[in-house]
């Protein structure tokens, strides 16, 4: 027998026409492209993101068109998201830190039909015009006297098609498993695969971050989204603030220690979120100006694993609780977030440090398990480790434009992580499944490695991969970047340090100290640049330093 409830459909027009029903003097401030600070409502901000729909119409976009976006977190790009996927097309947020190559390959294979940007990104789409088929214009996202004197094809300006519309517009319905917005993943080896993101799951996705069990928004919080919109959906953060009704802050191109640092200051900030290299460079800009954060009260970091060394000044230092999320994108992208359980803040620092460092409960509406290699599923004792499958109405089914399913026959997708779950539920990642490395028949965690490196009061970055070794399969290389380059360094105290943190034999036979660690266009650590870096150890030439 079918219920007696009503039946609309999930969009994500929904979110904002809510924010600005119900919310309607809320602000949103940014920094803009250009550093100036600019501040509006969400009312404001809804009747443009209907004069965008309005013109995107008159440009000929019709519903399922692709419109693609290069820009920071601004309110314009605010505007595109609710704006695109309101009126029916998709919203394709481009990496602006992808290689040209990667770059032309994702536009041609969404087949985008305009592309609006930032001034900043200007230079770059002209050298990538030539080899982008499918684009009909781009829309330069300043005012008609800022607009650049390059030469796109059809370049358009925002501001002036904005103020052709009237935003008397009313947003359409349509079925909530329409697509409503692409991401492309940045893989570091073959090209970038898309992630078609429909309404319902984007809209499912926002309850689930706004939830006290996950990211915990409410209208009375000022948050700051610096995890970039291309990168993961800035982690859901558009949808759940304007479905919270939060204040945002969107920061601009900036995202340099002091600039973050008086941002947050500023804007009284209560709540933000972004990668830990991000974080290292807030850190050590505190660190070395004498400045604080004390409005601060909670930041959410995932992307890579956070060190507990990171954690520990957060806490410790500045009074500000970290919660560790781990998610992909996808996955939409969040899967799980490490909030303390009843009692734990009462535990010893120590303690609640070694609970802090896992990547934490999956959220409602993730389903977790690890597998063995023979698929069985593994206990959760925190200490079998397999590949960690998921499943859920916000994780891909199939990769966009794929003929398979990203998914095995019950439905569950391997994240290629590895990972073990404890008797609690924390889940903690021990590595990508591609770069464990394989000792003597036991795996090694480059990730739990790398965290006890930056544990030395002597380190700022440190990388482990695997190196080849005659009797044991592979060995580990710790690579580092020195926190004071130009001051001695003894490799014998940090190995004597790690003999304090890890088993004797995941101890790495060779350090190497570098001037930098290559990253990723998501700010990872890159391992398949540092393997060709290091090729001659990691095939074998040489072991021992
Ligand atoms: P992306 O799709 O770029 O967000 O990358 C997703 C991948 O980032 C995951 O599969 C993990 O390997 C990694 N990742 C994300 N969050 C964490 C975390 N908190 N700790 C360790 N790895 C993470």
């Amino acid at each position: 027998m079918l219920a007696d409830m009503q039946n609309g459909p999930l969009l994500v027009s929904h979110l904002l026409e809510h924010a600005a029903r119900v919310y309607p003097q809320q602000r949103i401030i940014s920094r803009t492209v250009q550093g100036e600070r600019h501040e509006y409502t969400y009312q404001q901000a809804h009747q443009r993101s209907k004069q965008l729909a309005m013109a995107l119409q008159d440009l000929g976009v019709r519903r399922g068109d692709v419109v693609a976006t290069l820009a920071w977190n601004t309110y314009r790009h605010f505007e595109c998201w609710y704006g695109i996927s309101g009126m029916g097309a998709i919203l394709h947020t481009i990496n602006p830190r992808l290689f040209a190559e990667q770059l032309s390959y994702i536009v041609n294979h969404a087949a985008d039909s305009y592309i609006i940007t930032d001034l900043t990104f200007v230079p770059l789409l002209e050298a990538l015009a030539p080899q982008l088929k499918t684009v009909k214009g781009y829309i330069v996202m300043c005012a008609a006297d800022e607009m650049p004197g390059a030469k796109l094809p059809n370049m358009l300006c925002y501001e002036t098609l904005l103020a052709a519309q009237s935003g008397d517009y009313n947003w359409p319905e349509f079925e909530e498993n329409s697509a409503c917005s692409l991401c492309y993943t940045s893989g570091t080896t073959g090209n970038p695969k898309g992630v078609l993101y429909s309404h319902r799951s984007s809209v499912l996705h926002s309850f689930a971050v706004c939830a006290r069990s996950g990211m915990g928004l409410d209208a009375s919080e000022t948050v700051l989204p610096i995890v970039p919109m291309f990168h993961a959906n800035a982690w859901g953060l558009v949808y759940a603030c304007a479905m919270a009704g939060c204040r945002i802050v969107l920061p601009g191109p900036h995202l340099d220690g002091a600039s973050i640092c008086s941002l947050i200051n500023d804007e009284q900030v209560d709540f933000t979120a972004a990668v830990p290299t991000v974080w290292s460079m807030l850190l050590a800009y505190m660190e070395s100006s004498g400045k604080r954060i004390d409005c601060l009260q909670s930041v959410i970091i995932g992307g890579s694993a956070v060190p507990a060394a990171m954690i520990e000044s957060f806490e410790q230092k500045y009074g500000v609780e970290v919660w560790q999320a781990w998610g992909m994108t996808e996955l939409s992208p969040l899967g799980s977030i490490n909030k303390p359980l009843r009692g734990q803040r009462d535990l010893p620092y120590a303690e609640q440090l070694a609970i802090k460092v896992k990547q934490g409960r999956a959220v409602f509406g993730v389903e977790m398990k690890i597998v063995g290699p023979d698929n069985r599923a593994l206990p959760h004792d925190g200490k079998a480790f397999g590949r960690l499958m998921v499943r859920g109405p916000w994780v891909v089914e199939r990769y966009f434009r794929a003929t398979e399913p990203a998914t095995d026959c019950d439905g569950w997708f391997d994240t290629g992580d590895v990972a073990t779950i404890d008797a609690l539920g924390n889940m903690q990642i021990t590595d990508r499944s591609k770069d464990v490395i394989k000792s003597g028949g036991e795996w090694i965690s480059s990730i739990d490695l790398e965290n006890a490196a930056v544990g030395h009061t002597d380190i700022r970055e440190a990388a482990v991969i695997g190196m080849y070794h005659p009797k044991w399969d592979e060995r580990p290389l710790l690579i580092v970047v020195l926190r004071e380059p130009q001051k001695p360094f003894n490799k014998a105290s940090l190995q004597a340090y790690l003999e304090t943190k890890v088993a004797k034999w995941w101890l790495p036979d060779a350090i190497e100290v570098v001037t930098e660690i290559p990253h990723t266009a998501t700010g990872k650590i890159n391992k398949v640049a540092l393997r060709e870096q290091f090729a001659e150890r990691v095939k074998g030439g040489q072991l021992i330093t």
